[in-house]
């Protein structure tokens, strides 16, 4: 029996997740990420390692777009397989993948103007990478799949999908390969969530796995576990509403906005700020919440107590769903405080440069950040304490308070990933570190050979090896 992994993305760097693999004659992807980072960016154009209509299926982890991002190009190009996923994953899939081909729509467009103004051409092609089009036609190929029950990939090729604990659907994927008694078995991270947060399950553990595919994303990092979320939001709000002035959050609509809703609602509802609206103005985290409110199954038990004694975080008094243009602009005319959760999360677009225009001059606004900001960002500006910021074309003095929350990362930490690792009661043939930026995955790698004395390699882009 042969079994052959390629790394064909998220090596020694964190986006672009895609690995291959071949076992029995069979070719199965594994996620199909878009690239994200600057300087790799030119990969999601090269053309696929691996002749798409030579994949049998996809196996999909998750619906952040580094990880299903580029599956559009990849049925333009001929893929015609099944993409197995759990459903809650589908449903986020879909609104993730439509609003990324209007940004690629959008792009291309901007581009071609700016480039026939400026007579010089960019790096790319000035078309979208792929199009509304291309992304409704990867839908009728998704197969979902529950938690914890396998399903047959092909002969002798079976996939389990189990509960990551990253965002709403995420997965751990096992594949088992083999038949009489000679069986081999593959296990993908995806992407590694939390113990104990809120609204989703810990992560799932395994017993064993003849090879581990890990993130470490945060490899070579703990996360601080005395940050209070709950009692800095209280204090952000409590001293807003004193002075009178307006909280705006830049959030991701994806698990991030409807994480921010479960704790405003636990402190409205114990008492510990005032009674202030709460508008979520973004119609992707409103769609996004509808496919939480539509999964209940998936959440964990405080938060189906919680539901049972109809307390909602995603839906309750002072909530209100903001989906049209003028809805969201009759918010700057509102006076009084109120909360604002709008994207994109480092405000490189998005509804929340307009509230960043009306409010982040005055002081008693409160800019509360829950999300990473990457360098170059508008909101990475902001928080590195800049005095005037460039919003929609115009210069703005930065005179609100501005207030960063880290706890609400979704990935695990150094120790995190040992704790998931420790599950495994007999070391792993081998353990591959993958979707980390160079330096911590091997930071990564260098640890868990020093503390459990197992064989782990950091694979490099393209890297093929042979499971033997
Ligand atoms: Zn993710």
């Amino acid at each position: 029996m042969k079994i052959k992994l390629s790394f064909l993305g998220a090596a020694q760097n964190v986006t672009g997740s895609r690995h291959f693999l071949e076992a029995n004659g069979v070719r199965i992807l594994v996620d199909c990420g878009l690239y994200q980072e600057r300087e790799f960016r030119a990969r999601n154009w090269e053309k696929f390692p691996v002749p798409p209509k030579s994949i049998d299926a996809v196996l999909l982890t998750h619906a952040h777009l580094d990880h299903c991002g580029l599956i559009p190009k990849l049925v333009r190009e001929g893929f015609q397989g099944r993409i197995y996923c759990t459903d809650a994953t589908a449903d986020i899939t879909r609104i993730i993948l439509l609003d990324s081909a209007k940004i690629q729509e959008e792009d291309a467009k901007f581009k071609r103007k700016r480039h026939k103004r400026e007579g010089r051409k960019g790096p790319f092609p000035e078309i979208p990478l792929y199009t509304t089009e291309d992304a409704n036609s990867c839908f009728p190929l998704f197969s979902t799949v529950k938690y914890e029950q396998p399903v047959r990939i092909a002969d002798g090729v079976e996939a389990s999908f189990h509960d990551a604990g990253h965002i709403l659907g995420a997965s751990m994927i096992k594949v088992d390969i083999g038949r009489n008694g000679d069986k081999r078995s593959v296990l993908f991270s995806g992407d590694v969530g939390r113990w104990g947060k809120p609204i989703l399950q810990d992560p799932s553990l395994f017993e064993e796995a003849d090879y581990v595919l890990v993130e470490s994303t945060y490899g070579d990092r703990i996360h601080d576990k005395n940050e209070d979320i709950s009692r800095t939001l209280a204090e952000a709000i409590n001293t807003a509403k004193r002075s009178g002035g307006k909280i705006i959050v830049p959030s991701f609509a994806l698990e991030r906005s409807q994480e921010v809703l479960y704790h405003l609602n636990d402190l409205l509802t114990k008492g510990r700020i005032p009674d202030v609206k709460v508008f979520v103005d973004s119609p992707m985290a409103v769609n996004v919440t509808d496919v939480f409110k539509k999964h209940t199954d998936l959440f964990d038990d405080e938060m189906i107590e919680r539901l049972s004694k109809g307390n909602s975080p995603f839906h309750f008094p002072n909530l209100k769903m903001v989906r049209t243009v003028n809805e969201s602009k009759a918010i700057n005319m509102m006076r009084g405080t109120f909360i604002v959760i709008a994207g994109s999360g480092m405000c490189t677009g998005g509804r929340v440069k307009h509230h960043l225009v009306n409010n982040i001059s005055k002081p008693n606004t409160a800019v509360l950040f829950v999300g990473y900001q990457a360098a170059g960002t508008l909101g990475r500006h902001i928080v590195d304490g800049a005095k005037e910021a460039r919003i929609l074309g115009k210069k703005y003095k930065v005179k609100a308070r501005i207030i960063r929350i880290h706890g609400f990362s979704g990935h695990a930490d150094r120790d995190e990933l040992m704790r998931w690792l420790s599950g495994l009661k007999k070391p792993p043939k081998k353990v591959f570190v993958v979707h980390g930026e160079a330096e911590a995955a091997h930071n990564f790698a260098d640890y868990l050979i020093e503390k459990n004395g197992w064989q782990v390699s950091v694979p490099k882009y393209h890297d093929t090896v042979i499971l033997e």
